[in-house]
Parts: structure tokens; sequence; C-alpha cells
């Protein structure tokens, strides 16, 4: 496959590719390589400007626009993807890492997810509630909260925008969304895929630079709407806290630290499977990641002996070459942070079972890592690792692993494995999570919720529930005079 050509990208202000004002750019770099690849615009406030007044016009076009038609538009776009995907795919992988297979299904993802909102938008509908008087009639009417500012990181560049978007321009909103600096094409060509379909200019706009000081003006400008946000929980408080002093609505979709719980009863195999499978993906720097691995003491020699043999079965390498099951870390933080989380855990006693070092001088490439015997103060059992990065701790009642689920402050998603549906029962009940996966690795369809609780966040971006978080409700009592 081609690793030659990667296209520069540029600033999406009224439908139209522009440079920056001031003509600043900034270097986009291949992670397998460490190696500049191309550049990337670097907004103003003279650009966001126009970007805004540019989103307050395709919002008074767009919301005119009957929902039937818009789905259509929707329609057209996510076939133009799943056209062009093997091209999107191969820049994602450029900029990002991520093996080729997997980023071709991110952006086969984000057309079904398309899709499916392009429908939903058609099912917004408002009630008719009976009056106590009946001269009146009341109605609740649903209407698209007006423009939206996203903004999207680096680890699934086209599906973080997609479902955001999916759910703004289904609803009758217009879209600016600053998507990330280090994987920019991948994105600017999801939105190209809308521009191809007609919508009408500025309904979907495109801007990179500082995020901080792109992110606190938008929020507070006055023509943005609604506030959705994806990454860390650090920032995603500081914009939640921006959001609230602007009275904008917000959907903050944060970090996580998923635990898998293993009972006594789990198929072992299953288990390695779909947890070693979802561990491993895209590197680990994935919110919903299985992160703290929460074993029966009865089977744990025998399930991190099977994890360790799963993760020394992945092929590392460049993405974009035959075989590769793991790629780089995203960036060159990744490799310091995960240096810093395996020095941590070797100084606190954990035994590394198989990985736990960078491999090659080039690229950001770390081994897939197993732990076992890690102890609950070590930093990789209380922070994200956003990494290759698996930690094993043994139980002996289910209520322990419970109590050790929620330990943490965050509650994004959780795994279990067990036969006993008493079990399972119990785990649905109990973890506390916005997402709960039981004897499968995580299935985020479209039409299901997909959000978090506590530190991880509020708001969803998926289902019915992803749709309100875009309209206001309006309620109308006509008196017949
Ligand atoms: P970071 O926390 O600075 O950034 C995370 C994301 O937020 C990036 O996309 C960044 O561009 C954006 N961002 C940062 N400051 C911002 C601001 N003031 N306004 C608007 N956007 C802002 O650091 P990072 O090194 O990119 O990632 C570190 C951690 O972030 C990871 O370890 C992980 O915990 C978390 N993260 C989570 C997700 C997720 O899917 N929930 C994705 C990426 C990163």
């Amino acid at each position: 496959m081609s690793t030659s050509s990667y296209v520069d990208t540029r600033l999406l202000i009224n439908g139209e590719w522009c440079d920056a004002a001031s003509g600043k750019t900034l270097d986009v770099i291949n992670p397998a390589t460490g190696k500049p690849i191309g550049k990337v615009a670097h907004a103003g406030i003279a650009d966001l400007d126009r970007a805004l007044e540019a989103a307050q016009r395709g919002f008074l076009a767009w919301r005119k626009i009957p929902a039937n038609e818009r789905a259509a538009t929707m329609r057209k776009a996510a076939s133009l993807l799943r056209e062009r995907a093997p091209e999107i795919a191969r820049l994602l992988t450029l900029e990002q890492g991520k093996p080729f297979v997997e980023a071709r299904g991110e952006v086969l993802a984000g057309a079904d997810i398309i899709e499916w909102f392009a429908d939903e938008g058609r099912r917004v509908y408002g009630r008719i509630v009976p009056s106590r008087n009946l001269a009146a009639q009341q109605l609740v009417i649903k209407e698209p909260v007006g423009p939206v500012a996203a903004f999207t990181p680096w680890n699934f560049p086209i599906n973080q925008v997609v479902r955001k978007l999916g759910a703004a321009l289904a609803t009758g909103c217009s879209f600016l969304a600053k998507a990330p600096e280090e994987t920019p094409a991948s994105p600017a060509a999801l939105l190209q895929a809308f521009v191809d379909a007609g919508v009408p200019p500025g309904t979907v706009g495109l801007v990179f630079g500082n995020p901080a000081e792109i992110s606190s003006y938008l929020i507070a400008h006055p023509i943005i709407r609604k506030v959705t946000f994806t990454g860390s929980t650090p920032v995603g408080k500081q914009l939640a806290a921006l959001a609230g002093q602007h009275m904008k609505r917000a959907t903050m979709e944060l970090g996580g630290h998923a635990p898998v719980i293993v009972a006594d009863d789990a198929d072992l195999a299953l288990a390695v499977k779909a947890a070693g499978g979802a561990k491993f993906r895209n590197a680990g720097q994935v919110c919903i990641s299985p992160t703290r691995f929460l074993v029966h003491n009865s089977i744990k020699a025998e399930f991190a002996q099977a994890l360790v043999k799963h993760a020394e079965s992945l092929k590392l390498g460049d993405g974009l070459a035959e075989g590769t099951t793991l790629g780089p870390l995203a960036n060159a933080r990744r490799l310091t942070a995960m240096a810093q989380v395996l020095d941590d855990a070797r100084s606190k006693g954990a035994t590394v079972a198989t990985g736990g070092e960078r491999v090659g001088s080039a690229g950001n490439f770390f081994a897939p890592t197993v732990l076992t015997d890690v102890p609950l103060d070590a930093d990789v059992f209380n922070n994200e690792p956003f990494g290759p990065v698996a930690a094993i701790r043994g139980f002996d009642t289910l209520e322990e692993a419970i109590a050790e689920a929620n330990r943490l402050p965050f509650g994004l998603a959780g795994y279990a494995f067990t036969r006993s549906i008493k079990n399972a029962h119990l785990l649905s009940q109990q973890v506390e999570v916005g997402m709960l996966w039981i004897n499968q690795p995580a299935a985020p369809s479209p039409e299901m919720p997909f959000g978090g609780i506590k530190d991880s966040g509020y708001g969803s971006e998926g289902g019915p529930e992803a749709m309100e978080a875009y309209l206001n409700t309006k309620s109308v009592s006509i008196m017949a005079v």
C-alpha cells in the first residue's frame, strides 16, 4: 500500500477549503516513522469569526430543509464515505498509526452511524397533549438547538466526529468542529463527503489550531448554542465549566478506566479473545478500553497465561504493512506516558508478564503489555493508561470485584464474563458505568446510548438520547378564539 502521498489540510469555512488568514500551519507527523508528512492550517480569531458567521447562515438554511430531504443528503454522504473508505483509511493510518483494517472499519462504521442518525432524524416527533381547557390545543415541539461546536480527539479521528455530526445534522443543527491537529486529513475527508453530498454552505465547518484558544472563543460566542467534547476528564471539566458559565448545552464524553470482571464460571477462552481483542485495539488508546482485569483467584494464573499468549501473537508494525495487527501509539506523548506507567508499576511490585518496553527507536512503537499482581495503588490501576497495557488482579468474591470496579471516580465502560444469569443480573444492577458488556467485546452500535457517568462525563452519543442533546423542547398552547 502506498505510504507516499498524504494531503495537507485546510480550514473548511462556508463550504470552501481555505488557508488560515495568517498563513500559519502546523506539521503532521506519521507516528510509525516520527517524520513529518504534511501540514494543517492553524486558525486564528479572524478565521473563527468567519467560521461562526458561516455556521449561523448554514443553520438557518439547513433547519429549513425538511427532515426527509436532510436524511437523503446524509445518506448520500454516507455512501460517498463507503466509496472512498480505502483512501480515507489510508490517510487515517498515515496520520494516526492504527492498522489499515481498523482504519477502514472506522470509516465504514462511520457511514453506518450517519445512516442511522439520518433515519432517526425523520422520527423527531413532538406531542399533542390533551388540554384542561378543550378550547386550547397544547403542542410540544422539538427544535434544533442551533450551531454546534464540537471538539474531537485523535484516537478515532472519524468516529469521534461522526457521532456528534450525525446527531447534529439529523436534528437540523449546523456543525463546526475543531478536530485534532495531529490527525486532520481523515476528518477533513469525512466533511468533504457532506460538502459533496450537497449540504448548504456553512452547515458543516472544520477548524484546527490552538485547542484552548479555539474552545474558549467558540464556547463563549453567542452564535454557538451547544458544545460537545470528547477527551480527557481534566479538559472536559474545564470546557463544561465554560459552557456552564455561558449557559450552553453540553455533552461530555470523557476518560474511563474500564473494569473487566472475570468470574470463576466464565468461558475463559471467550474472555481472553473478547477482552484481549478490545484491549489492544487501536493500541489501547480507546476511552472504553478494558483496563483493570479483575479475575477470580481460582483461574487467575490460567487467564494471565492466555492473555500473555494473545498479546504475544500480535504483530506490531506500520499500520499500512501487510499483516500488522498493532500499530504505533498515535503520538510521542503516549510513549512517555507508557514509560511512566511501567516505571511506576515496577517500582510498586507488579510483575511484567510480557512487553513493558518501547520497541525500536523510530516511530512510537510500544510492546503489548500484560502486568500481573498489580498493587491497588499503582498508577495503572487508578488513571487511564490509554495505551496497550492490561493490568491483572485477583479477587475471591464477586462483591469484592464489584466494589473494586466502582472504586474509581470514572464510570464509562465495564466488561464481565460469567455463565451465571444470577451473576449477570447482579453485575448489571451494581456496576457503576454508562455501558456494560457481558460475555462479549465492546459493541457500541449507533442505536444504543453511548456515554458515561461520574467523572466520565454526561450525555449520550448514541440512541434516541443522542438526538435529545441537540433539541430544544418548546411548549405551545393555542386557544381557539
Ligand atoms: P489532552 O488531555 O490535552 O487532550 C485530549 C484532547 O482534548 C485532544 O484532542 C486535545 O486536542 C483536546 N484538548 C486539550 N485541551 C483542550 C482545550 N482547552 N479545548 C479544547 N480541546 C482541548 O492530552 P492528550 O495527550 O491529547 O491526551 C491525553 C489523555 O486524554 C489520554 O490519556 C486520555 O486519557 C484522554 N483522551 C481521551 C479520549 C477519549 O476518547 N475519551 C481521546 C483522546 C484522549
